[in-house]
């Protein structure tokens, strides 16, 4: 079952980008296994998925433990400042940078441990109150500050699209998206690089691609509903 689910959603996107005039290869399925067991972790890892994303920290020390390190660990939920220091020699990218005291933390902690970490600054675009994320407003002078501390890569940017029904209700932001990232290249900041942008999961992933993302996030249609009890 998680092979035929990978299979699928592999092909959706590499039609996607044949779609939109991009090289498939360009983008980066992340398979989101947060709640589901390491056997199955195990199982999409067999099938040649490097790329996994977690949302709380220490489910994702838990499972870096058990399993292979060439896996490339994604820390996509909202993360608090004092749990830093668990994951920054663990994480290949952190998707959820939001705040400019959470990259102050980062980069500390990155130096003590004589890593570079990878970060995306996640961007609230629909304004829903619910949602992390800095606003539009403050992206750049956010960027522009993140930019200059050591021990950190501004690679680019995420969102978490509102939950639509039809995932082309989600299009205008993930175009919005897309436009941040041309706009914050075109201001050659030192140290900004802007060559990621994380967007579109289960439900949005496809509209995601045809719209420039370059990882998308998919948990529910590689490995099932999520039980959270
Ligand atoms: C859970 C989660 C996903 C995956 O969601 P699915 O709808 O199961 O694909 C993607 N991004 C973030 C930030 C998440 O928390």
């Amino acid at each position: 079952m998680l092979r035929d689910n990978l299979i699928q959603v592999n092909e959706n996107i590499a039609e996607a980008a044949k779609r939109s005039g991009r090289d498939p290869s360009d983008i980066t399925l992340i398979a989101v296994s947060k709640t589901k067991p390491v056997s199955m972790i195990e199982e999409v890892y067999s099938l040649g998925v490097r790329d996994f994303g977690e949302n709380r920290v220490q489910e994702l020390v838990g499972k870096y433990d058990v399993l292979p390190h060439d896996i490339r660990w994604h820390l996509i939920g909202h993360l608090q400042t004092n749990k830093v220091k668990y994951i920054v020699d663990k994480v290949y990218m952190i998707h959820s940078v939001d705040s400019l005291k959470l990259a102050e933390e980062i980069s500390r902690e990155a130096k003590k441990h004589s890593v570079t970490v990878n970060i995306l600054i996640e961007v609230n675009v629909s304004g829903e109150e619910s949602k992390f994320g800095v606003s539009p407003d403050e992206l750049e002078d956010l960027i522009r500050k993140a930019s200059v501390l050591p021990g950190i890569r501004i690679r680019g940017l995420m969102t978490v699209a509102p939950y639509v029904v039809d995932s082309e209700q989600n299009r205008a932001i993930f175009v919005k998206m897309k436009q941040f990232v041309v706009d914050i290249i075109q201001k050659n900041i030192d140290n900004v690089y802007m060559d990621c942008l994380s967007m579109g999961m289960s439900g949005d992933y496809i509209v995601a691609v045809e719209e420039g993302a370059t990882y998308v996030r998919v948990g529910t249609s590689i490995f099932g509903e999520r039980n959270y009890k």
